[in-house]
């Protein structure tokens, strides 16, 4: 690690369902993983979602919300539940999700979906096209159709109804993910493919000029296009091609989705969402997980990948991401696998028994 004791505030926010389950485990992992990578964590642990909703009526409270903004990043766990899907849209757990990262200004969501070795069975790809996925998706999260106005509904001149919703790009807006997905790529093997629909759209075409002038700040990158259409279609051929991908708010909703089901570990997953400066949000890809909530039966290692995420994109921690990270492979290399993805001739463990062996593994590295 870096020398000298550094220092850091984390919100963690448990949420609901396994969220308590899985955040407990990753706390456990970034104080050992700290104390020994020389850097302290003061943690805040604060309500949000459906359990803030029952302890004080809404979904993220303000000191929820301050605490977090206060913080040097933010770790959540997962929100929502039965108990909570009927609720009006502003009492819903989901509205504090949205609250939180519009609170936070996080505008770029990062999605790695990684098909590890010792779970190629697990993928829905043929084993051959499966091994050694390993892609990030950087998403547009504050702009694009799902926030341009005009928006909403109306009648045509025949008087037929209609819905409508506009996609719109500034050229700011895009060269601020656009560096995000440059500077992710020069993290990782330096090829970027940006993602658009230039043929047809002109939020596309503006996104495909800006992106291709950025390139010329990082030479170190090579940078690609393709349409959203034929990237769908590759991601299920060919994922090996893709390293990082950049693109809009709706593609990156569908590409990252679709990518994380080519993995077929949905409790192993992270994703990191941050802002131009203040704290990101770290959080695992999947949901409360209700119908295994409160067995101990959650795979905490999603988190634990978070935790992760946090430090490298986080607080630029990277020996101590690294540290996490490789003692989640080692883990998984000792045989150690929740019922997501246990496989005949591996142990079967629970929730706080694979943060123990994570603990384990984390200890004996480096
Ligand atoms: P969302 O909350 O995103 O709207 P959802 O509630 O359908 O979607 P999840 O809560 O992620 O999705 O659960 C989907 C399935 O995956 C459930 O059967 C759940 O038990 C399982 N699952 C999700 N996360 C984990 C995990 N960390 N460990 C084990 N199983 C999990
Ligand atoms: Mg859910």
């Amino acid at each position: 690690g870096k020398s000298g004791e550094r220092s850091y505030t984390l919100t963690l926010l448990p949420g609901d369902g396994i969220g308590p389950e899985v955040v407990a485990v990753a706390k456990e992992v970034l104080s050992l993983t700290g104390s020994l990578e020389g850097i302290k964590f003061h943690f805040i642990e604060m309500p949000v979602g459906g359990s803030a909703l029952d302890a004080v009526g809404v979904p993220l409270p303000d000191e929820t919300l301050n605490t977090a903004k206060n913080s040097d990043a933010v770790l959540l766990g997962a929100i929502g539940g039965y108990k909570w899907d009927k609720n009006e849209k502003h009492l819903k757990p989901e509205t504090g999700l949205l609250q939180l990262r519009d609170g936070l200004g996080v505008y770029a969501n990062i999605r790695p979906a990684v098909v590890l070795p010792q779970l190629v069975d697990a993928s829905t790809l043929k084993k051959e096209v499966a091994e050694r996925v390993n892609l990030v998706i950087v998403r547009e999260l504050t702009g694009g159709i799902y926030f341009g106005k005009p928006r909403g509904f109306g009648t045509n001149d025949n008087n037929e109804d209609i819905g409508f919703n506009t996609e719109k790009y500034s050229a700011s807006e895009i060269d601020r993910i656009g560096r995000v997905g440059f500077e992710v790529a020069r993290k990782r093997n330096g090829k970027l493919c940006s993602v658009d629909k230039a043929n047809v759209l002109e939020a596309s075409m503006l996104w495909r000029q800006r992106i291709t002038m950025l390139a010329s700040e990082y030479p170190d990158v090579e940078l690609s296009h393709m349409y959203v259409d034929n990237a769908a279609m590759q991601l299920i051929r060919d994922p090996k091609q893709f390293d990082t991908i950049v693109t809009n708010n709706i593609f990156g909703d569908i590409l990252s989705d679709e990518a994380s089901m080519l993995t077929g570990s949905i409790g192993m997953l992270p994703s990191a969402s941050i802002g131009e400066s203040g704290p990101g949000l770290f959080e695992p890809i999947h949901g409360s997980a209700p119908d295994i909530a409160g067995q101990d039966k959650a795979n905490p290692l999603a988190t634990v990948l978070s935790a992760a995420m946090l430090l490298k994109y986080g607080l630029g921690e990277e020996s101590a991401a690294k540290r996490i990270e490789t003692a989640v492979i080692e883990t998984l290399n000792r045989g150690f696998r929740t019922g997501d993805i246990f496989s005949s001739g591996t142990t079967l463990v629970g929730c706080k028994r694979m943060g123990e062996e994570v603990l384990k593994c984390v200890d004996s590295l480096m």
